[in-house]
């Protein structure tokens, strides 16, 4: 079995829907489970990079398979000696939107109790499309007692931004009811990817800013705001290129100033 080392592994043994990667904002080496290696997603983001050209997909797949591919990667990593960060459900798309979510998610906690790293954190990367389901939302408040972190993208501070730059399937006051609802009953992390693309305006980052600002005023319990760009200098298909370093701990240097919030930059 090859040693952790690269940036993105998947073990031959295991199926598709689970690997290891380097994750810069984890900060080490995240497990990753993808509900939807279909590529199915609640947003349509003009910088995702997840290729949906193959109509031959894989499948999704089952709670049950998810747990005992979970538990296999977690064994094989302490044989080895490494120590993953965290189990992180990302992936191709929007974990929430997969009807394994639930059972999943409680499948995995269970696999991480009884484990080799039973004290890591269990990561939510969502889109927040899908916290207007009051199950959902009851699901991942019950669970914030067992370790389950929520990571909710937040690009946009305006509803034609939201339209322009995530192209959603809702409206932008629906979502952010579901961000307001689920942030007043447990901590959550907002992550923004900020990129420019040339010939067109870029995001609003007044509105922006407000917009976080705002939300922490509603009564949303932000636990840190992580700021990224994009990992290669510029993507091939839409034209959208990486902000340069600089402006990006500036930007974050203003938000600080304004919300109080940890805020912190990757690239
Ligand atoms: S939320 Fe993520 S997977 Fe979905 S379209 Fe945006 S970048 Fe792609």
């Amino acid at each position: 079995m090859p040693a952790f080392t690269t940036k993105h592994i998947r073990l031959p043994e295991l199926p598709h829907f689970v690997y290891a990667k380097d994750s810069r904002r984890a900060a080490g080496l995240s497990v990753g489970v993808d509900l939807t290696p279909d590529g199915a997603c609640t947003f349509h983001c003009v910088y995702c990079k997840v290729d949906r050209s193959n109509d031959a997909r894989a499948p999704r797949p089952g709670a049950q398979n998810v747990a005992e591919a979970v538990a296999g990667l977690l064994v094989h990593l302490a044989v080895q000696g490494s120590r993953p960060v965290d189990i992180a459900f990302a992936g191709s798309g929007e974990p929430l939107s997969a009807t394994a979510f639930a059972d999943a998610l409680r499948a995995v906690l269970d696999v991480r109790d009884r484990g080799p790293f039973p004290t890591i954190p269990v990561r939510i990367l969502t889109s927040g499309v899908g916290l207007q389901r009051p199950d959902l939302r009851a699901l991942l408040v019950e669970t914030e007692s067992r370790g389950v972190d929520v990571w909710l993208k937040l690009d946009a501070g305006s509803a034609s931004d939201f339209a322009r730059v995530n192209a959603p399937n809702l409206a932008f006051q629906d979502w952010l009811e579901g961000v307001r609802a689920l942030g007043r009953a447990r901590r959550v992390t907002l992550q923004a990817m900020l990129f420019e693309t040339p010939g067109r305006a870029r995001v609003d980052i007044d509105a922006w800013l407000a917009r976080v600002a705002a939300l922490c005023d509603e009564g949303v319990r932000v636990e840190q705001v992580q700021i990224v760009t994009l990992s290669d200098p510029s993507h091939a298909e839409t034209d959208a290129r990486a902000i340069a370093t600089a402006e990006l701990e500036a930007i974050a240097a203003r938000l600080r100033s304004l919300t109080g919030l940890r805020v912190d930059v990757y690239v």
